[in-house]
């Protein structure tokens, strides 16, 4: 028997694997406590989402003032934003100039996949392994790989036929300019697409929108920040983002007064109308308080919504095609855009609906449906992610005891608190599964996650633990109180990316709790208060 000499490798308090948001805050915290750290980021430079997603009209549909870091008062000053909603860009030199201001990029490793983190018992430590084959060692492991990081695959079979242009709206390689006078299809209808077809549609000769499943998207309405308005923000800043802390969605709460009957129907419709004009996440769909638990209620918001794509889309085949009838509003993210369905006016623009008629196959330059055969130049594929388990998976975390993440979780992810799961010691999980992010503003979901995390390793270490592990009876109690939330709302009744419905194969459990961040956070700190219940310590 050959004896394995002792690694050399030296070990760190944290290791991270992901750049974005949630890693760039947690090398924030590990500095602030004093805590070696080591993050490794598959990008070559910070800002995760906003790193990868650079198709035409990316921008956040949160509003800027409110989807981005509060940590800082000096930062949350110093940085202005231009746009109600800001773009790619902008959110992406944002997150550089964070790291710049609290030189954090020299905590990370860039160019660098994490393929496999291991627990070893022995040692009481992990063990990540790179993609470039060499390991490195640390006593936790927090990752901050992103719930929306890794792209669906695209299960229709043919495209490797296709010989024009491929790009995919979440690793955009092409400049708006090389779709100009081509025969352009995009596959997907949900954000991204609905924020880059009014922009391919200007340049292409023809856009064809293949679309699966119509959605209910509301305007936008982007527009520029006023000096003045800018400032009346800075000036409340620090009391505005208190506020979304404990909010639901982490923006400022609009609290309902009314259930969507108690009103006359004509009351009702001016509602509507001015919470369409006002638009956001507390829009129509946010106006009265049942309509995300009341189907009946909820119906009376998605026939607004129809009855404006009937008024927007001059063609009634077409408006038909594009009005959402197969699930309530809100039950899937709803999407924001700028003159979306104003699109479909254009005689170059048309959509298929892949209901009736699914893509069969494709050829070098054409789409196959079971009716017809489109002939194209580009396929934009805006077909989604494999939502908060794909890049957790393809981590490949494992402990001998336990096995695999994906083993473990193989009927249905099992998180406490959407933190940490059992069976993994000093595992953490930022904005994972069965937490708020999926249902909010992520900032806000990061930022209490890494505080909560950073409390309890920082516990720990003060009482002398190494290991910190959830219950596996805490943890059947977090997935019973995300399964009770959200089995009250109509998210349950609902296939979609939140439910895993999206992947083939994948189980489907709901990957978020929706009783509100500030109920989250609540529940939380009051598990700190009482010295983490439900985690074990040794
Ligand atoms: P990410 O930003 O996803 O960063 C994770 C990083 O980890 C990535 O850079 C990835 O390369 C890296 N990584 C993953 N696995 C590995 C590995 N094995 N090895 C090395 N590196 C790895 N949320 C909102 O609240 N409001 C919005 O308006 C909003 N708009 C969005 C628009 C788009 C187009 C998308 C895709 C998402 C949007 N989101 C929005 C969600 C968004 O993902 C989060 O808000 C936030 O950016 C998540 O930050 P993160 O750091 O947790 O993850």
């Amino acid at each position: 028997m050959t004896e394995t000499a002792p690694s050399t490798v030296p070990v760190v308090d944290l290791l991270c694997v992901g750049a974005g948001f949630s890693g760039l805050y947690a090398a924030y915290k590990a500095v602030e406590k004093g805590w070696t750290f080591a993050g490794f980021e598959a990008a070559p430079d910070v800002g995760g989402t906003w790193f990868w997603n650079t198709y035409p009209g990316a921008r956040c549909d949160v509003e800027s003032i409110y989807y981005s870091y509060s940590f800082s008062q000096e930062l949350l000053q110093e940085w202005t934003w231009s746009e109600r909603f800001a773009p790619q860009a902008e959110i992406l030199s944002y997150i550089q100039h964070v790291a710049d201001r609290f030189d954090l990029r020299r905590h990370f490793t860039f160019g660098t996949r994490v393929t496999s983190a291991t627990w070893l018992p022995e040692e009481r430590l992990w063990e990540v392994t790179l993609d470039s084959g060499e390991t490195r060692r640390g006593r936790h492991l927090l990752a901050a790989s992103g719930g929306l990081s890794t792209p669906k695959d695209f299960d229709v079979p043919g495209l490797e036929n296709f010989t024009g242009t491929t790009v995919s709206t979440s690793r955009w390689n092409i400049s708006l300019s090389d779709l100009a006078g081509k025969r352009v299809a995009v596959i997907g209808t949900g954000s991204s697409a609905v924020q880059c077809i009014p922009l391919i549609a200007e340049v292409a000769e023809h856009l064809t929108v293949f679309q699966r499943t119509p959605n209910y998207v509301f305007p936008a309405r982007n527009t520029p920040l006023s000096a003045e308005y800018v400032d009346e923000i800075k000036r409340n800043y620090a009391a505005i983002r208190e506020e979304c802390r404990h909010s639901l969605g982490g923006i400022p709460d609009r609290i309902p007064d009314a259930a969507a009957f108690d009103v006359s129907d004509e009351e009702r419709r001016e509602r509507y109308e001015r919470a369409y004009q006002r638009s956001g996440f507390n829009g129509v769909g946010g106006e009265f308080s049942d309509l995300l638990t009341d189907a009946r209620a909820n119906e009376t918001a998605a026939e607004f919504v129809r009855e404006k794509i009937r008024q927007i889309v001059h063609d009634p085949k077409t408006a038909a095609v594009l009005e959402p009838r197969f699930h309530p509003l809100g039950a899937k993210r709803s999407c924001f855009g700028t003159d979306y369905y104003e699109t479909f006016n254009r005689p170059d623009v048309s959509v298929v609906s892949l209901r009736d008629e699914p893509i069969e196959t494709m050829t070098s330059d054409s789409i196959v449906t079971r009716a017809g055969t489109h002939e194209v130049d580009a396929i934009v594929l805006a077909i989604g992610f494999d939502a908060f388990t794909g890049p957790l998976y393809a981590l490949n975390v494992s402990t001998p005891e336990t096995g695999r993440l994906q083993d473990a979780w193989s009927d249905g992810v099992r998180t406490y608190l959407g933190i940490m799961t059992a069976g993994f010691p000093n595992f953490f999980m930022i904005g994972g599964p069965q937490s708020p992010a999926l249902a909010s503003n992520v900032v806000v979901t990061i930022e209490q996650a890494v505080d909560w995390i950073a409390d309890l390793i920082g516990h720990a270490k003060a009482g002398g633990a190494e290991v910190i592990e959830p219950t596996a009876e805490a943890q059947d109690d977090w997935v019973k109180i995300t399964e009770d939330t959200v089995a009250q709302t109509l998210y349950a009744t609902t296939d979609s990316w939140y439910r895993g419905s999206n992947v083939t194969g994948k189980p489907t459990t709901f990957l978020g709790y929706v009783g509100g961040v500030g109920k989250y956070r609540r529940m939380c700190t009051e598990l700190a208060k009482r010295g983490y219940p439900g985690i074990e310590l040794d």
